[in-house]
């Protein structure tokens, strides 16, 4: 029998987890065997001088992990326990330096960057009230897991919306609500025809490229004129389903006129695998006219699936947007996707649904299209001061960044290593190319969503400095 090392100094609960502890021991090291007969609980109890109940507990946790076993009315018994074929190794388990993560993010002087929204105006209160009387009216709802597409009214609230924004023809029942694009499109090409080929703006979002090839999907490029996608190139390529920004092209901020959206359901209709898939990523800020309807609104034959993000007109952190699917489509995702769990969380749905009901929404959007225009504006007025006759800035009609073309001696990538050790955060418009992208004159993607106008200038010199200082 082994003696046990009781610490009575401790908490009495504690008694019971020691002598767990030591009989588990006792039982891995071999010191107990295999069907040798534990003492009786009382006689143990007497032996260590504890009581009952804490002998009691360590018998029931070793029998509830298998170290021993009960037979009726014989008592307890020492398990056959499996051995590990390989030691287990704590120093393989340590994660190494290079995958170490810092806890603070990289703080810049300013940032230029295309992904984010400006936290600073989010209007939290009227968003809290909103969490708030959704989580008093209807918490019944966070009870249970929700349909994979999401809360049917919520649906039902967005199907309303984006018709009256954004022309989308719709029933609740074609919104797939999602926690974000990459998300809805991974959903969506394991739905489609599986030797289907996505074509990708070039230049263009490159995320959502990196999301198909990871999923094994057939990716190809497709040029943009000054028009956005080309067609001449779309008709004789293989691809048959094209990821489009029609409302304001990914980088490059081009409009897409009425004609070539026709064109391309044109070139969508001429077979039933074709498909258009419309990122309406920043559509709900436009500046110097009204908002441009989505092409969606214009296809009469299911071709359009149309997707969009409450990231840049809210926050990227809420993690909420959608898909709407055309009716066939929307048959196969029933067939094939009934068994998902929604992904995007029932609060922050309920939460959003009330925001748009209260008109929290437009509010919000009209309080930040101000903001933005005026912001944009300013910015402009910076850069072309600071850089007179050197830069072309395109693609500033709408959303929230714009293209910047420079006449300079230094390539893009030095430009950026140079912005990046003063501080900056700006990305270049080669990395939105599939391609290896040669261009005369290094170009850049100016975000100015999260650049108040106090750090307007500093941001401006600095990137002059990046681009032209010694
Ligand atoms: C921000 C953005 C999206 C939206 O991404 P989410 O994952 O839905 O936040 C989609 N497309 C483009 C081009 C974007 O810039």
């Amino acid at each position: 029998m082994i003696t046990f090392q009781i610490d009575r100094t401790r908490s009495k609960t504690y008694l019971y987890q020691q002598l767990y502890e030591q009989l588990k021991q006792a039982i891995l090291q071999k010191n107990l065997k295999a069907h040798d007969k534990l003492p009786s609980k009382r006689e143990l109890a007497a032996n260590v001088s504890v009581s009952f109940n804490s002998v009691n507990a360590a018998y029931q946790q070793l029998v509830a992990e298998g170290y021993v076993y009960a037979k009726e009315r014989m008592g307890y018994f020492v398990e056959e326990i499996t051995m590990f074929e390989v030691e287990p190794n704590e120093a393989l388990q340590e994660v190494p330096e290079h995958l170490r993560e810092d806890e603070k993010t990289k703080e810049h002087i300013a940032s230029f960057s295309h992904m984010s929204a400006d936290h600073a105006s989010f209007p939290l209160d009227s968003w809290l009230k909103c969490e708030q009387q959704a989580l008093k009216a209807e918490r019944k709802q966070l009870e249970n897991y929700v349909h994979p597409q999401g809360l049917y009214t919520v649906r039902q609230t967005l199907a309303r919306f984006l018709r009256l924004t954004r022309g989308v023809k719709c029933r609740p029942e074609q919104i797939v609500l999602g926690s974000g694009t990459q998300q809805l499109l991974r959903q969506l090409s394991s739905i489609m025809n599986p030797d289907t080929t996505y074509g990708i703006e070039e230049p263009g979002y490159q995320r959502l490229r990196h999301l198909l090839e990871s999923e094994g999907r057939s990716v190809a490029y497709v040029p943009l004129d000054d028009q956005g996608v080309s067609m001449s190139y779309l008709e004789k390529s293989r691809v048959s389903a094209v990821i489009t920004t029609p409302s304001h092209q990914f980088p490059t901020g081009i409009i897409m006129p009425i004609s070539r959206r026709i064109e391309l359901l044109n070139w969508a209709v001429t077979n039933e695998n074709r498909y258009i898939i419309e990122d309406d990523y920043d559509s709900e800020f436009i500046y110097d006219a009204d908002a441009v309807p989505s092409l969606q609104s214009l296809d009469g034959s299911n071709r359009v699936i149309y997707t969009g993000t409450f990231s840049k007109s809210l926050l990227p952190g809420l993690r909420i947007s959608y898909m709407v699917l055309p009716v066939p489509l929307l048959e196969k995702y029933r067939d094939k996707l009934a068994f998902l769990m929604s992904s995007c969380s029932t609060l922050t749905q309920l939460t959003l649904q009330r925001f748009i009901e209260t008109g929290e929404y437009q509010k919000h959007i009209k309080k930040m299209t101000k903001l933005y225009r005026v912001r944009r504006e300013r910015l402009i007025e910076e850069l072309e001061k600071a850089f007179e006759r050197t830069i072309e800035i395109t693609g500033a009609n709408s959303g929230l960044h714009f293209v910047v073309t420079v006449k300079s001696e230094r390539g893009e990538r030095e430009i950026l290593e140079r912005a990046k050790a003063l501080g900056l955060e700006v990305y270049g418009t080669s990395r939105f190319y599939q391609q290896v992208y040669t261009s005369t004159h290094p170009s850049l993607v100016i975000g100015f969503a999260r650049l108040s106008e106090e750090q307007m200038e500093e941001a401006v010199t600095t990137l002059k400095e990046a681009v032209y200082g010694v």
